[in-house]
């Protein structure tokens, strides 16, 4: 079976009520049926669910799926995308340990590494996303474990070479640790390019209409393992509600993602043609630095979309105003187009400097393609980008 048809196939046991849809076990707790089984289940001869912080079957079947999406062996699920990132960090580095990590990083993950981890002595080299080998390589030291990175990156759209890294980590014995949320694994599998620990913010395309949170990190047993363990004890759990609810739209995720990319390339395509926007960067655009590389491990080019406007903070402020289909918010992700100033917003707390290394501008917009109409799309942009000039 194909993972379209896997991933609408896989769920949890039919029950003697004989459902379609997939139950929802929305309980905190298991019972045991003696206190025999009470003993077997907590010293590990009998496999089955004690208390959802440790297991659910509903937040299961939303692993199983992942695991076949990125084709992996196992996996944890978490309350949000940060508690997955914060679990594959806690869980697998150590006091005097040293990470290596991509510089365009999702906000939080950056004041993980920057503010948190360092405070248990676990220091770090930040290295661009768009380096060649040998600055990633001269980056690895003796104490190195990780290396972490996201591609595309939030908000710049660098593409990082998943090959290239693949091949530095088998080289110097690392884990391989992806944020693929952006790409989702229907564009992108991290995996085919060795990595070994793959995790997602469920809450953007997974969900895919904007209202649960979620995480998930999926990767080799033995890798797992310890993510397990770690959030067993420090108990980041994901709610069985949300579970179910991310399940569900798995289901649809291929159908949206290919939507999602056909709009976004040609709303990027005819934003190009528009006067008063000064750069728009797609992974696909004939026009972007990187395009072999993304054409080469993505199967299309996401559904984010970012271009600068002319005239800084003011005119964007006249813009967004003009705007009538997207919601100005910094979700992405969504059916519903999205679009936010990054400048000010996602990364109001960088230094200037750093948001200018990062190509992040006053005027620049990232836009999270939704599934509306493309022409009422394009229609949209372009009276508001020439009506606030
Ligand atoms: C949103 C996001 C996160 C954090 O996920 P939450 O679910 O908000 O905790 C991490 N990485 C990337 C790339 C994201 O876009």
């Amino acid at each position: 079976m194909k993972k379209q048809t896997k991933v609408i196939k896989i769920q949890s046991e039919r029950t003697h009520n004989r459902e379609n849809s997939t139950p929802l076990y929305l309980t905190s707790s298991f019972c045991y049926e003696d206190a025999a089984q009470g003993k077997d289940l907590f010293d590990g001869t009998l496999e089955g669910n004690i208390y959802s912080r440790f297991s659910n079957p509903t937040v299961q079947e939303f692993v199983d799926k992942i695991c076949v999406l990125e084709e992996l062996e196992d996996g944890v699920a978490t309350g949000t995308g940060m508690a997955a990132v914060f679990a594959c960090f806690g869980a697998h580095l150590s006091a005097g340990d040293h990470l290596v990590s991509s510089k365009a990083l999702f906000g939080s993950s950056h004041q993980i590494i920057t503010q948190i981890l360092v405070k248990w002595g676990i220091s770090y080299t930040y290295v661009d996303a768009s380096a060649p080998e040998s600055e990633w390589e001269a980056a690895i030291q003796e104490n190195t474990k990780m290396i972490y990175l996201e591609t595309p990156s939030n908000p710049g759209l660098e593409i990082v070479d998943l090959e290239m890294i693949g091949r530095l980590a088998k080289k110097h014995d690392l884990i391989y640790c992806i944020d693929n949320c952006f790409a989702t694994p229907v564009l992108q599998v991290p995996s085919q390019f060795g990595a070994n620990l793959v995790l997602h913010s469920a809450t953007k395309f997974m969900d895919g209409q904007g209202r649960v949170l979620g995480g998930v990190v999926v990767g080799t047993k033995e890798l797992i393992e310890k993510v397990r363990f770690f959030t067993r004890q420090t108990g980041p759990a994901l709610s069985p509600f949300n579970a179910w609810v991310l399940s569900k739209s798995l289901e649809t995720l291929h159908l949206r993602m290919e939507r999602h990319c056909s709009n976004a390339l040609a709303l990027a395509t005819a934003l190009e043609k528009v006067e008063g926007v000064k750069q728009v960067n797609y992974p696909f655009l004939d026009s972007f630095k990187q395009k072999d590389l993304a054409k080469k491990q993505m199967s299309a080019g996401g559904a984010l979309v970012t271009f600068e406007l002319e005239g800084g903070f003011e005119r964007v402020v006249r813009f967004t105003k003009l705007l009538t289909i997207p919601s100005l918010t910094s979700n992405l992700g969504d059916s519903r187009t999205t679009i936010t100033n990054p400048f000010t917003t996602t990364h109001s707390k960088v230094p200037t400097e750093d948001k200018y290394g990062l190509g992040i501008y006053e005027g620049s917009m990232r836009v999270s393609v939704g599934l509306e109409d493309i022409d009422d799309l394009i229609q949209d942009f372009t009276q508001a980008i020439l009506g606030s000039k």
